[in-house]
């Protein structure tokens, strides 16, 4: 399948092959005709997949057609996209710009935290395509500064991570204020019962594309878990990010002061590393990334929701610093590595309570994670209480026999006593498939 065979102008053509893409990515393929068709869509596709431009190309080409652009001051947009996260509205906008650069079509973006009159102007100049978050849209909206009764399209981008912010009142309300002749298209990396109810209250007929996002990151991305103390962590992630070629690297934290925390321990311990989060102002944040994209990149220490919808290439390490305790948010860091085919490498950092975490994981992917065993040397522990000793030593003297010769020397630390029967206990279960497995792309 090509981009031309899915029914693209020469104007989109062209902006493809500069962005060199050269054929389409399964959620294209399948998408792609639909969306221009005029057909409403419910797509199953997590960011990675190459969803933006599955929307974004048809949709261009839809609005040229109907050589209706616009050029007048004060005539209003035709397209609306809802994105969750200031990061994802730009990077949408972003992909609205390069593959429409032929079009001579024209976007705004809206989104909270900064001024808002750049932002009403640019939808006064002539926006053909508004690309916005649903709080401050809905705030403009009310202000009587922008108008939505001229839209013909509208997109819903990961619509679950809207949901998980609390925006369906807004989206709700923003829907009712659209025209109810319009197509819709609805994008979503899972489909809970929540979302699931919405896209059929304002889909009509839709076609459901869908790519697993499971087997995505399951089969591009290499993965594997070590089994460490959370005092340990630290030691861990300064030995793995000097040990291995880690060109880029984005390492996942469950809280922003947890990933400010750790940016300024590396710092200290001579690896150059940013946070990025969403206490952070704007700037702050487009300048972390700006450094991110550059060639020489600091570690970027993120949470989830500011790395959502990061549109980095080339991503060469994730890391799990934490283990997230929803499996499929598991997923979607990963799949920030090993991007549209490229191959990625995910490693893990999981300590006694996150072990159920890690059997989620599991679970969801339907495999066992590899576990790495190459530790540094961790400072030695403070003095245990009484039972802890017990069990330390029981645990060194289980762990002893078992632990190869070419091995790094491990901590003798009650939670790595606990690992190594853990590893044994892994390596016998991950040794028959579970019932029902199956390959899943
Ligand atoms: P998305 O899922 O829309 O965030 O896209 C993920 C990444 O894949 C972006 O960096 C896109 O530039 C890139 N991409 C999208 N489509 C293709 C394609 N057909 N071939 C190669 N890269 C692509």
């Amino acid at each position: 399948m090509t981009f031309e065979e899915l029914g693209l102008n020469a104007a989109l053509l062209k902006a493809i092959t500069r962005e060199g893409y050269q054929t389409p990515t399964p959620i294209q393929a399948q998408a792609i005709g639909h969306v221009l068709a005029g057909r409403d869509v419910l797509g199953v596709a997590q960011t990675g997949t190459g969803k933006t431009a599955a929307f974004a190309l048809p949709i261009l080409q839809r609005l040229g057609q109907s050589g209706n652009k616009q050029k007048a001051r004060g005539r209003q947009a035709r397209v609306l996209v809802l994105s969750p996260t200031r990061e994802l509205t730009t990077q949408i906008a972003e992909s609205f710009t390069a593959y429409g650069r032929h079009t001579g079509l024209r976007q705004a973006v809206i989104y909270g935290g900064v001024s808002q009159n750049p932002q009403v102007r640019a939808v006064r100049d002539g926006a053909d395509i508004l690309v916005a978050t649903p709080g401050r849209l809905m705030d403009l909206v009310e202000q009587g500064l922008v108008k939505l009764d001229g839209i013909e399209v509208l997109v819903l981008d990961e619509a679950d991570r809207m949901f998980d912010m609390g925006f369906v009142r807004d989206i709700r309300k923003i829907v009712g204020l659209l025209p109810t002749k319009r197509q819709t298209v609805l994008f979503s990396a899972t489909m809970p019962e929540d979302v699931r109810r919405l896209a059929s209250s304002i889909l009509t007929d839709p076609v459901r594309v869908q790519v697993k996002v499971q087997s995505a990151a399951a089969d591009t991305v290499q993965q594997s878990v070590y089994f460490v103390a959370k005092r340990n962590k630290p030691a861990l992630l300064k030995h793995v990010i000097e040990q291995f070629a880690m060109t880029r690297t984005l390492v996942f934290m469950r809280t922003k002061h947890g990933a400010d925390r750790l940016a300024k321990h590396l710092s200290k311990a001579g690896i150059r590393a940013e946070a990025i989060h969403g206490n952070k102002t704007q700037n702050a944040r487009q300048r972390a990334l700006k450094n991110f994209k550059s060639d020489r990149p600091p570690v970027l220490v993120a949470t989830d929701v500011a790395a959502r919808g990061l549109d980095i290439d080339e991503v060469s390490h994730v890391v799990n610093y934490e283990l997230p305790n929803v499996p499929e948010t598991y997923v979607h860091r990963i799949g920030r590595t090993g991007r549209a085919g490229a191959s990625g490498i995910a490693v893990s950092f999981c300590d006694h309570d996150e072990r159920q975490h890690l059997r989620e994981i599991e679970k969801l992917l339907r495999k066992k994670t590899p576990i790495c065993e190459d530790h540094p040397e961790y400072p030695a522990a403070a003095p245990a209480a009484a039972g802890h000793a017990k069990s330390r030593a029981k645990a060194r003297a289980r762990s002893t026999p078992a632990a190869p010769p070419q091995r790094k020397p491990h901590s003798t630390g009650p939670a790595d006593g606990r690992q190594r029967s853990r590893r044994r206990k892994y390596a016998k279960a991950s040794k028959p498939k579970p019932a029902g497995y199956t390959t899943m792309w």
